[in-house]
């Protein structure tokens, strides 16, 4: 359950890295942004910390990170059908053309082909939206004509037949023009470019997984999550990604990196890894609540690290999970903030504004740390999430507890690249706002993300009856509104000041100003024009914003003030507009607890999806002049094994600045499966 980075916005004067490899003393300008195109800038993070772990730590970094690159075909195939099969037809041309490099028609062509590398695909990672390509289909034509045949994918025939199945989807704008697609009304799955159904329709596809599950089953796997669900022969039937399955020559590879990591690990992390791959060998979901219950009881071990199909927001019907890999190792000196959070976790719980009956009576083991990450890949690569809390099964959760952390060197490089940029001159009207902001902006975020994933999804409970899946496709929405509610209502409360963690409650009302402020307006940026807000944390930010502005006009706690032209939010009352999540947290915890799918949805399709096209054109218009990027994402450190007679006796960590030879080469050495599975 991630949350995902609010507003990315960097700087453009970064240059290289000019400095003189002798002079090691001076301070060396890291080069935060290595490349731009579209709506995206690409980043670098650091990983510091790394070169001063144990032989032992490095060695596991090193094979989990292998391991995580594994996968990225997995989630690529995931994301559409036709995904390989495009990406690799790019890559032959970009590899082999021989002309003009210069042309317009390659730029467009080059930048197609970067966008189609950062999404997983040829959806927009955040937007959902089939990318339009810049040049003609004669140019492709042109290009695919002096690309040697035998450089293309094999696996749909001659090149003629490969060009059949793919330039429809490359060009026609309503073939398959969203990958996620949950408008109220329509086939939820037939009107979706995602590849985790083919053949069923929505009905067929819950009474599926309706008639599968147990009710008052009090350990339920995670139904669907690890399969495709197809029709074959006219009967409903599942193809699991496992050893042996659907996306095996990727998972063998996994757990080839999987086990030689098990031979470094510690005895705990070594059952853990153990369990993983039996799961990935067996495909038996009872053995991946095994594995998360190893996983989420280990808090001790260094080095972590999350590798599988986790999340479900890539299913409109949020059964199916997209591939993702990331490890990372602890952050000491930053995880004494979380730890005294969650060693509160059942005082806030107990005063939590939520009816009493739907508090948890005990918190277990809610684990929370800052880390460091050292790979990022699937789901995760190139954009990522800046917090995580996982497991995601609730009986685990509520058994179990959950680990959550905050990945502050990621952060970091977002805060870095973003240094001097202008967003808050042009956006925030009040100079005191501007000024907390400034000062606490990035303790507010990072606090947010703490509060966010280690005590906002954990909360609560579900009232007797409940199965946790009633919301369907509003589900995703609100529970992050309701993990972010619990983080707002807490970041504005005395007992962080009681507990040392803020110096007052500046730090609230910085991270309430710019929180408003992007909801009702400024990441409307991501959104393009004549669009609605589709993606669950976006809608989720929304609903919060436009419910408490609404709920707050008589009071004018919420304002939009109009001035010169342009349109500024600004927060008036503080301390209302805290009582106002407290009385939002509350509904959305029943709602939640009942499963109340109708408020559920009422809620949603109300503050959270239509979008005002006078201030939208406004925002755009207004981030254009900033030529700032709305969305961000990493290239990852290269890892570089140092040998000594057969043995490897150190791990050299190395920060490239290429995106497009990363991702070539991650295509080369890292791309296992068929371009048809
Ligand atoms: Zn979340």
């Amino acid at each position: 359950m991630k949350k995902i980075v609010i507003l990315i916005s960097m700087c453009s004067l970064l240059v290289g890295l000019n400095a003189c490899r002798e002079q090691v003393q001076a301070p060396e300008e890291f080069q935060w942004v290595v490349d731009r195109f579209d709506d995206v800038k690409v980043l670098r993070y650091q990983v510091p910390g790394f070169d001063e772990l144990p032989l032992q730590d490095k060695l596991l970094v090193y094979y989990l990170n292998q391991a995580a690159l594994c996968g990225r075909d997995i989630i690529f195939d995931q994301n559409c059908r036709y995904n390989l099969p495009i990406r690799r037809t790019l890559e032959a041309i970009y590899e082999n053309y021989q002309g003009d490099r210069e042309s317009a028609d390659w730029k467009a062509f080059e930048k197609y082909l970067k966008k189609v590398w950062f999404a997983n695909g040829i959806h927009h990672h955040y937007s959902m939206d089939k990318f339009h390509p810049e040049f003609s289909e004669a140019y492709f034509d042109s290009l695919v004509a002096v690309t040697p045949a035998s450089e293309l994918p094999q696996d749909y025939g001659t090149a003629e037949e490969l060009m059949a199945a793919i330039k429809p989807v490359i060009f026609d704008p309503t073939v398959m023009p969203v990958r996620v697609n949950q408008s109220a009304g329509v086939d939820m799955l037939s009107s979706s470019a995602m590849n985790y159904y083919e053949g069923v329709t929505q009905r067929e596809a819950e009474t599926f997984y309706d008639r599968m599950m147990k009710p008052g089953d009090p350990q339920p796997i995670s139904y669907g999550l690890n399969s495709k669900l197809v029709k074959e022969n006219g009967k409903v039937t599942e193809k699991v990604w496992k050893i042996g399955g659907m996306y095996s020559p990727a998972i063998e590879k996994i757990v080839y990196w999987l086990t030689k990591a098990a031979e470094v690990a510690n005895p705990t992390q070594r059952q853990t890894i153990e369990s993983l791959i039996t799961y990935y060998k067996t495909g038996d979901l009872k053995e991946f609540d095994t594995y998360n219950i190893h996983w989420v009881q280990d808090t001790v071990s260094h080095v972590d690290f999350v590798n599988g199909f986790i999340e479900t927001y890539g299913d409109p019907l949020g059964y199916k999970a997209s591939w993702e890999g990331l490890v990372n190792f602890r952050n000491d000196e930053a995880t004494k903030r979380t730890e005294i959070i969650s060693s509160e976790a059942q005082w806030f719980e107990d005063h939590s504004p939520i009816d009493p009956r739907y508090r948890k009576k005990e918190v277990k083991g809610v684990s929370a740390k800052v880390i460091t990450a050292a790979i990022l890949a699937g789901d995760c690569y190139p954009a990522t999430p800046i917090g995580i809390n996982l497991p995601n099964a609730d009986w685990i959760r509520k058994d179990f507890g959950s680990k959550s952390v905050t990945i502050e060197n990621i952060t970091n490089a977002y805060d870095e690249a973003a240094k001097g940029n202008g967003f808050r001159e042009e956006f925030v009207l009040r100079a005191e706002d501007r000024e907390r902001m400034d000062q606490y902006g990035a303790l507010g975020d990072n606090l947010h993300t703490d509060l966010h994933e280690c005590l906002g999804h954990g909360s609560g409970q579900l009232a007797p009856g409940t199965r946790g899946d009633e919301l369907k496709n509003y589900g995703s929405t609100l529970e992050e509104a309701r993990a972010d509610l619990f983080a707002l209502y807490y970041l504005g409360d005395q007992k962080l000041i009681e507990l040392g963690i803020i110096p007052s409650l500046d730090v609230a009302y910085a991270e309430y100003a710019s929180y408003i402020m992007n909801g009702l307006m400024t990441q409307l940026a991501r959104i393009q024009p004549g669009k609605n807000v589709e993606e669950a944390h976006m809608r989720n930010r929304k609903l919060i914003a436009e419910w408490c502005y609404e709920r707050g006009k008589a009071d004018n706690v919420i304002e939009m003030v109009k001035q010169n032209g342009k349109t500024y939010v600004v927060v008036n009352d503080f301390d209302k507009l805290r009582t106002l999540f407290g009385e939002l947290l509350r509904e959305i915890q029943r709602i939640k607890s009942e499963g109340d799918f109708e408020a559920g949805q009422a809620l949603v399709e109300t503050y959270a999806v239509k979008v005002d096209p006078t201030l939208h054109a406004e925002v755009l218009d207004r981030y254009g002049k900033l030529g700032i990027e709305p969305y961000a994402g990493f290239i990852n450190p290269v890892y570089h094994p140092v040998m000594e007679n057969g043995q490897i006796v150190d791990i050299q960590i190395e920060y490239p600045t290429d995106y497009v030879g990363q991702m070539m080469e991650y295509s080369k050495k890292y791309s296992f499966l068929p371009s048809k599975n």
